[in-house]
């Protein structure tokens, strides 16, 4: 695209709209992504205060994913999902669509994505809150302590993850996770839930002796009711919702008690939580783990929303940060129905798979055998062949470059048997959706830039940023 031409486009939308110089359309930004910027809303002061902040994030969620977990609900006649009833609720939730590029992409990354909630600014792909010119504005749950509110984290992430450093850290690479895990404590999040223990080494805890370390659901159960905690529930990642051992708390779980404890704060809290893993498990194009983590994000979202019932406090917004290797169900009819079913019966993730096959002898036999035991079906001659060819020959089975790898081969061949296809391992460029209800989401227009949302919730927090 011409820069010029968009550029014009840009000042004469500008001139219709109104708006001064100086004002939405002031930040840095490179030409080729002008063209996507939306003038930022001119946030008011809520109907009522503001006393919490609830941000809801299903890390890589789509409406394919939506869609599939609503599917799965009604089918074990558990449904409509808890989104579903958002969508529906009109006179509660306000809707926006919202724009997920970064500054150096139209496909963006969970780092940059988040740090566009987390300081209102977009930046480069891979970045936490580190801005192309090397700035480090002040993230949202630094502002929010300034502000008087208490702070917490939930994900099903390492908690040093690119979402929830997000709201908290600066740095320059998403991957200097160490350092995040020293500015989580520094900057003093009162609650801190998810996995990522080994990022948290003795010698770090040691200069935080008031904080409360608990490792596992029994010990989450019983904290002391005041003080910091933090709650590490794996070295890694936590694991997906179907292979979670009963020491491990639910997302669900996390997130109530992180609510409960925060409730305490005088002056109210800023929350995020995270359904981490949905993105993982779309880029492993693993539709079962992908469907019951969306499913328990699901789940989330009714335990937040039964806890704000009632209240007229608390400002809740529920949001992706990009959408992940767009997932769908693809076959038609009966034979759609009838394949989508077959999704119910899988017992573990293409984690499990790797970890199993790990352990014993590298053949072709016992892979597909492991596989057979996390769906439970059947996989065809032709499918084993397609898997030989990933896995043993080590060729390329999918004419689509980056769709290759074993476990995109996998996801493919289940894809025979259940229907549910990706695009690719990637993220996309798709919009997202936001869901606001509460004090503060009144003014949230029906299509947002991501960074938007930052300035929604300074205007919650009544303060304006703290650069
Ligand atoms: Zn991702």
């Amino acid at each position: 695209m011409n820069p010029d031409r968009s550029t014009r486009t840009l000042l004469s939308r500008r001139h219709l709209l109104g708006i001064g110089a100086g004002g939405a359309i002031a930040t840095a930004m490179p030409a080729s992504f002008a063209r996507a910027r939306v003038p930022a809303p001119r946030w008011s002061k809520p109907s009522r205060p503001v006393r919490n902040i609830v941000f809801m994030v299903g890390d890589g969620m789509g409406q394919g994913v939506i869609t599939l977990a609503d599917m799965m609900l009604k089918l074990q006649s558990r449904g409509p999902s808890n989104y579903q009833k958002i969508i529906e609720n009109h006179a509660a939730f306000r809707r926006a669509t919202c724009m997920t590029h970064s500054a150096d992409g139209w496909v963006t990354d969970s780092a940059a994505a988040g740090s566009a909630w987390g300081i209102g600014e977009h930046i480069n792909n891979g970045a936490v809150n580190f801005t192309p010119d090397e700035r480090t504005p002040e993230p949202i749950l630094v502002t929010a302590k300034n502000a008087g509110k208490r702070t917490g984290l939930v994900t099903t992430t390492r908690i040093t993850h690119a979402t929830p450093a997000s709201f908290i850290a600066n740095v320059p690479h998403r991957d200097l996770e160490d350092d995040i895990a020293k500015q989580i404590l520094d900057r003093r999040v009162d609650v801190a839930l998810g996995g990522g223990l080994k990022h948290f080494p003795n010698s770090v805890l040691a200069e935080h002796k008031d904080i409360t370390l608990v490792t596992n659901r029994a010990e989450l159960a019983r904290t002391p009711s005041e003080g910091r905690l933090l709650g590490l529930f794996a070295h890694d990642h936590c694991p997906f919702s179907l292979d979670r051992p009963e020491t491990c708390p639910s997302l669900s779980e996390m997130s109530l008690a992180a609510l409960n404890r925060l409730d305490r704060a005088p002056e109210g809290f800023v929350l995020q939580i995270e359904g981490g893993r949905i993105d993982h498990a779309a880029h492993d194009n693993d539709a079962g783990s992908l469907v019951f983590d969306q499913i328990a994000f699901d789940e989330t979202i009714g335990t937040v929303l039964q806890w704000a019932e009632g209240r007229d406090d608390t400002l809740i917004i529920v949001t992706a940060d990009h959408v992940t290797a767009n997932p769908g169900l693809t076959f038609y009819a009966k034979d759609g129905k009838r394949s989508f079913k077959r999704l119910q019966s899988t017992s573990h993730s293409f984690d499990w798979i790797a970890d199993r096959y790990g352990e014993g002898d590298k053949t072709l036999d016992r892979f597909v055998s492991i596989v057979q035991d996390a769906v439970r079906f059947e996989l065809t001659s032709e499918d084993v062949v397609s898997i030989e060819r990933a896995l043993i020959q080590k060729q390329q089975v999918d004419p689509f470059n980056v769709a290759n790898g074993v476990w995109m081969v996998l996801g493919s061949v289940l894809a025979n048997h259940t229907g549910v296809a990706f695009l690719s391992p990637n993220h996309t460029a798709d919009y997202v959706e936001v869901y606001a209800t509460g004090p503060g989401s009144e003014a949230m227009p029906s299509f947002v830039d991501n960074i938007h949302l930052h300035g929604m919730m300074l205007a919650a927090l009544g303060v304006s940023a703290g650069r």
